[in-house]
């Protein structure tokens, strides 16, 4: 066996010792709620597509229609020939969305994060950020160079003390959370890290994946104290695919220079940003259809006796990776998809199974859920 062979036969041997071997199933998505993976069709509380618009007539039809005039590919960074004109439309409907002046279009969220915290902070500056921010962000920390500092999850006076001890060590200084936490739902107080940011010279950069759509209106996460950086994705509530950051014109115009994860990536296939841009203005204009994910997570709370849901996410806590695993299939067998998650997606000794609700949920189909999680799990 060649070393390379070796490597991959004591890495996946140690990964399925520890429970944390990961296997892709094929799954058929027919609409926001059901899935088939083989044989079983079952009811998902575990897609992002909060507000079903994935499989919307009108995303379905802007996306055609697209492709139609514009082909399936686009061909080239948007620096090139890449740049549809949709992409100023989709900007200018997330600019007036967020209120901000001005926005720009990444391939994912994943991207944006590559690319934005490295094009602001790098050696010799300092970024301060949530224990319990998404891997993504963390990435992007890494990449850039800048001291990476790490404060108690949600701990506003965790964070002060670092950024009183530590900032005049460092030229510039970027404090980075979540807005919505995608593994836990709970929210982050980015009031007042704003306000700790602005009174030490620093910045807040925001990831709100988990708000756009579903919280505030459809606004997202921080609606009253704009973020200096907001970014965030269209591949959950939006339904589609792609990052995007919301921002001041002129730091946009800066990403737009700077950011190698967009100058150095082929631009989104025209029909995705038509998609999008069909998602945005219902989201825009619906606003009851914004609000359901949320009651369904609260009333799914409301059933089960547990704290009351701060976003569609929520999140059950069970301790082993063995637990969240036979947890999962519990629910499987009875008809339903709740994905176990694990290390190093979530810290050691809180794998748990985390329950995304969706505006297409039934009040009946929760109410089941509920009754089987009493059953067979508490
Ligand atoms: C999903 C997610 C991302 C990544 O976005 P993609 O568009 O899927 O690459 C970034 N941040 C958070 C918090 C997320 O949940």
């Amino acid at each position: 066996m060649s070393s390379l062979e070796k490597l991959a036969k004591t890495t996946i041997t140690d990964l399925k010792g520890k429970k944390l071997l990961r296997q892709l199933q094929q799954s058929v998505r027919e609409d926001g709620v059901y899935i088939t993976r083989g044989k079983k069709r079952l009811m998902s509380f575990s897609c992002n597509d909060y507000l079903g618009l994935s499989n919307h007539p009108k995303l379905k039809k802007a996306g055609i229609d697209a492709i139609k005039k514009y082909g399936a590919g686009a061909g080239a960074s948007r620096f090139v020939t890449g740049n549809n004109p949709l992409y100023a439309e989709l900007e200018k409907c997330l600019a007036k969305l967020k209120s901000t002046d001005d926005a720009i279009i990444f391939g994912s969220g994943y991207l944006t994060n590559m690319g934005v915290i490295p094009a602001i902070v790098t050696k010799g500056d300092l970024i301060i950020i949530d224990k319990l921010a998404h891997a993504c962000l963390i990435d992007g920390a890494k990449l850039s160079g800048a001291k990476i500092l790490r404060f108690a999850h949600n701990d506003v006076e965790k964070c002060s003390e670092i950024i009183k001890k530590h900032r005049k060590n460092y030229k510039k200084c970027l404090i980075i959370t979540d807005g919505v936490f995608s593994m836990d739902g709970d929210i982050a107080p980015t009031d007042e890290l704003y306000d700790l940011a602005k009174a030490n010279d620093a910045w807040l950069m925001t990831d709100d994946a988990h708000g756009i759509g579903v919280l505030n209106g459809g606004i997202g996460s921080s609606p009253n104290k704009k973020p200096h950086i907001q970014m965030g994705t269209l591949s959950k509530a939006v339904g589609c695919y792609g990052g995007y950051v919301c921002a001041s014109s002129k730091l946009i115009q800066m990403l737009r220079n700077k950011c190698r994860s967009l100058i150095y990536s082929t631009a989104l296939p025209p029909s995705v940003i038509a998609s999008a841009i069909a998602a945005l203005e219902i989201i825009a204009n619906d606003k009851a259809l914004t609000k359901k994910p949320l009651e369904n997570a609260k009333y799914f709370c409301s059933l089960l006796g547990i704290k009351e849901a701060e976003s569609p996410i929520v999140s059950m806590i069970l301790g082993s990776e063995e637990k969240a695993l036979n947890a999962s299939k519990a629910l499987e067998e009875e008809g339903f998809l709740v994905s176990a998650i694990r290390p190093p997606t979530v810290p050691k000794g809180t794998s748990r199974l985390r329950f995304t609700f969706s505006c297409l949920h039934k009040r009946k189909d929760i109410g089941m859920l509920a009754q089987i999680i009493k059953q067979r799990l508490l």
